[in-house]
């Protein structure tokens, strides 16, 4: 059987190619440390695990709507008005299998062929590679461990053309932790509006920040670039909710409709009883956030000086997500190669740059313990020291 062209153009994900190696490495009986997958390390808050036991007890195992359950709908409607002053009403959500559901299923909904969609380097692993199985053309903007890693207005301006039809924009980064100041988003909104283009903000990490860094929703600027923004989320990063797969889309009311059709002829509704865990974790106190954003500040710290004394390393100081995405280039190899050689002699586990679209940068998660983090490092300090 002959495949289908599109499937020719992408490759699979590897950040979840490198973190089933090192899982499969691990029941192997191998002591690999894996900083490779975005993962938090923590269970899901209690209070959450109850009220999805409870659904399930309460027999919430039916279909339910395409679009998702009523009542979480209203309750990520009124997150986005309280936390991110958005004015989003119950209809213009709808809820997804994972964030990752979200941006493909908008991708599904909006993208023509011969489209473009303009995503800063370096970008999460799947953005470009959504684009292209909706037959669209990714267009990418480079930024540099010089420029923060952030674009500029005029580099987003330059990279406009009449084909295109939105940017991607994702602060706090994954893969480099950084965030936009609300100044930059302020003048990125601007540049949406005069030139007439849409944003996707993915947001799925704007509540894991630190040393003051803040957090504007891009959609909030102005009533003008709301009517231009779709927001894309979920709940596994902020509540430690990674294999329940929840997440949603907030957008105008005509691009929701898509999306549920979409969904009602591909997954119909997100597993019942996980969205009333979800219900639970926007409802009930968020200080299980803050312990556990608390958690990533002390590895944070702990890495960043580890990373920033390695020679041959040139780190920025990321003040977003979960991620590091130290420079390898003054060590004269690949970023592959790299991560290749230090999973093999040192049974460390990294993501490549290049999957990033940077061959130079290799992306380390801390979303592990302390000790996990004392431990690689040295092994990767010795590595470094080894190929240097
Ligand atoms: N977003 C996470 C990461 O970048 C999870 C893996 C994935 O979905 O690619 O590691």
């Amino acid at each position: 059987m002959k495949l289908a062209a599109r499937v020719g153009q992408v490759t699979p994900s590897l950040t979840l190619a490198i973190d089933a190696q090192a899982k499969a490495m691990k029941r192997d009986g191998v002591d690999v440390l894996s900083f490779s997958v975005g993962e938090p390390d923590f269970e899901t808050p209690s209070h959450i695990r109850a009220a999805a036991e409870m659904a399930l007890a309460q027999g919430k195992t039916r279909y339910g709507p395409a679009a998702g359950e009523p009542r979480l709908r209203e309750a990520i409607a009124q997150k986005l008005q309280r936390d991110n002053h958005l004015c989003y009403e119950a209809a213009n959500i709808v809820v997804t299998n994972g964030g990752k559901h979200s941006l493909f299923n908008i991708m599904m909904a909006l993208i023509e062929p011969g489209d473009e969609v303009i995503i800063p380097a370096p970008f999460w692993v799947s953005y470009p590679e959504m684009v292209k199985l909706a037959e669209g053309t990714p267009v990418m903007v480079q930024t540099t461990t010089e420029s923060g890693f952030r674009i500029t207005p005029d580099q987003l301006r330059a990279a406009i053309t009449p084909k295109t039809k939105f940017l991607i924009l994702n602060s706090p980064s994954n893969p480099t932790g950084m965030v936009y100041t609300p100044e930059e988003v302020r003048a990125i909104a601007q540049v949406i509006v005069e030139q007439d283009i849409w944003v996707i903000s993915d947001e799925i990490y704007e509540k894991i920040l630190y040393e003051g860094a803040q957090h504007l929703s891009i959609g909030s600027v102005s009533a003008a670039v709301f009517d231009r923004t779709i927001v894309s989320s979920g709940f596994a990063k902020t509540y430690a909710m990674t294999g329940w797969r929840v997440g949603f889309l907030a957008a105008p009311l005509p691009i929701i409709k898509a999306v549920e059709t979409i969904q009602s002829h591909s997954t119909s509704n997100v597993c019942t009883f996980a969205q009333y865990g979800a219900i639970a974790a926007y409802e009930s106190s968020q200080d299980c956030v803050k312990e556990m954003v608390a958690a990533f500040t002390e590895r944070r710290q702990i890495m960043l000086e580890y990373l920033t004394s390695i020679p041959g390393f040139t780190c920025l100081a990321p003040t977003g997500a979960f991620y590091m995405y130290p420079n390898i280039s003054k060590l004269g190899i690949n970023s592959l190669d790299f991560c290749k050689g230090l999973l093999e002699t040192q049974q460390v586990a990294a993501v490549p740059g290049v999957a990033f679209g940077t061959d130079d940068c290799i992306r380390l998660s801390y979303a592990t313990s302390v000790e996990n983090i004392h431990q690689g490092m040295e092994r990767l300090a010795a590595y470094v020291r080894a190929i240097g």
